[in-house]
């Protein structure tokens, strides 16, 4: 039984970036460049805490990195040798400052700052018990249930704390921490959510993606496992696997969309990856047709793989405005059909009496490619064919990328001859579920001895317990509640 759905409360479900340095002089500034290469992964609010020896210094705002932390004033004050930051994306609930990570908590054993990508799904159950307790909230974020559950623990040291507090809680999560003698990064058991672990001089670093340490000149060492917290202090750094060992199910959908394809995820390129599926798709799902034109930025990887592989011409027929947030983020309906409108316009002379493949990478309610279909129409094309580089999004995320409500998930309302309907298209395919796997690297599709990823909002198999989405007294999966 589905007793709160989890996109109508006003919590936050946030898709994020976290960046952490330890060993350098200006940390918090090394902090914000990182977060600026982050910044696709959330738009709303940043936030930075360096620790110089004595204090945690803070600075959060609502807005971009570079709006906030570009000022001289404010980067001079973050002094210290070690930082955390965070970019903050949510698209539901308030975008109040006191939700803005990272948060702080002034311990009894000494500071605290806390930043995390991802969704906790039994947030709610936890927090409960926490409120019964006595425990006072500050925020409406899932993060802040970590910081009183360390608060509340009884182990000495801070990590230990920590790791008392993340055997109790379910979800995806990548999170960073700063202390008063180190960093900490950890992942999820199933490594849903990306970490990486990178080296400048002497300074460690750890961020959400590889194209933040290439923004330093950073050496990336490695990603941090699936289960693993690397904790690094004056003495260097040490690994440790405090979780029993689970499959590994990481984010597909942070290969077909979410991360920036200059980034190398789990020791694949973004870019590439997306190229395969395009290619994929073209085998898959090939049509005749004069020329191939990507919804820019996020289509362009799969068009140039579907080109190459079909052999027909690639061309920028649609050219995107970047002054434009991402049409997702706006809150309203009527808003979001404004923000495609100012976003794309067709460049009429690679249109006007073609053939035209649109390639995307996803269809979430349909209303980009609704627009994009009537202003290539309009623009003279002869056919209009919509290539989508990932299966049909049926199903809602949980685990910290902000898809809608299932009903809004056109795929899970409509079969494909509707939704070719709906968006206006002569014909629309999407690339299958083996097709996407093959492209990642597996052979034999999604049925292969260990599938890797986490692909729930394509197929509902949720890999990790939803106990906020049930009536909170079982494990049983929301796939089947949420039907
Ligand atoms: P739709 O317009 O169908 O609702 O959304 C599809 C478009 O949104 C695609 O062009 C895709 O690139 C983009 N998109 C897909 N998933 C997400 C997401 O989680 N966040 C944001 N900002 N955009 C997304
Ligand atoms: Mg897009």
């Amino acid at each position: 039984m589905l007793t709160t759905h989890p996109f109508d409360d006003d919590k936050l479900r946030e898709e994020c970036g976290v960046f952490a340095i330890y060993g350098t002089p200006d940390a918090a500034a090394h902090t914000a460049l990182g977060l600026h290469a982050l910044q696709h992964r959330g738009q709303e609010a940043a936030g930075i805490v360096a620790f110089d020896g004595t204090q945690f210094n803070a600075h959060r705002a609502l807005g971009h990195v570079g709006e906030t932390f570009a000022q001289p004033d404010v980067i001079g004050r973050l002094n210290g040798h070690a930082a955390i930051g965070h970019t903050r994306y949510a698209t539901t609930g308030d975008t109040l400052l006191r939700n803005v990570q990272p948060l702080f908590a002034d311990l009894a054993i000494g500071g605290f700052a806390i930043a995390h990508n991802g969704n906790l799904t039994n947030n709610q159950a936890l927090r409960r018990r926490l409120v019964e307790r006595g425990s006072l909230f500050q925020s409406t974020t899932d993060t802040e249930v970590v910081v009183h559950l360390i608060a509340t623990a009884l182990a000495t040291a801070v990590v230990d704390r920590l790791i008392d507090a993340l055997r109790q809680i379910n979800g995806a999560y990548s999170f960073v921490g700063l202390m008063d003698d180190g960093i900490v990064g950890v992942r999820d058991p199933n490594g849903v959510r990306p970490l990486v672990l990178g080296r400048l001089g002497d300074a460690y670093v750890m961020a959400s993606e590889t194209c933040a340490l290439d923004i330093l000149g950073a050496d990336f060492i490695r990603d941090v496992e699936p289960g693993e917290m690397v904790i690094v202090t004056r003495d260097g750094l040490t690994s440790r696997h405090p979780f029993p060992k689970a499959s590994r199910r990481f984010c597909i959908f942070e290969h077909i969309y979410f991360a920036r394809p200059d980034s190398i995820v789990e020791g694949t390129s973004v870019y590439d990856a997306r190229k395969r599926i395009g290619a994929e798709l073209a085998r898959e799902a090939g049509v005749d047709a004069d020329v191939i034109i990507p919804v820019p930025d996020s289509g362009v990887p799969a068009a140039l793989g579907y080109a190459n592989e079909a052999g027909i011409p690639f061309e920028l027929g649609i050219i995107r405005n970047h002054y434009v947030g991402r049409t997702f983020i706006e809150p309203t309906d009527q808003i979001r059909h404004l923000g495609v409108k100012l976003k794309h316009n067709a460049n009429r002379a690679h249109i006007e009496g073609k053939r035209v493949v649109l390639v995307d990478d996803s269809i979430v309610r349909g209303t980009t490619s609704t627009k994009i279909v009537e202003m290539v129409r309009a623009a003279g094309a002869t056919e209009v064919h919509m290539r989508i580089a990932s299966p049909p999004t049926t199903h809602s995320c949980f685990y910290g990328v902000d898809t809608p409500r299932r009903e809004k998930l056109l795929a899970s309302q409509m079969d494909i001859e509707a939704m070719t309907k709906f968006i206006g298209a002569d014909s629309l395919a999407f690339v299958t579920i083996d097709g996407m796997y093959r492209a990642m690297g597996k052979p034999e599709g999604r049925n292969s001895r260990d599938p890797g990823f986490c692909d729930a909002c394509f197929t509902g198999d949720y890999p990790i317990p939803l106990i906020d989405f049930t009536d909170g007294t079982s494990d049983d999966r929301v796939s089947v509640l949420a039907e």
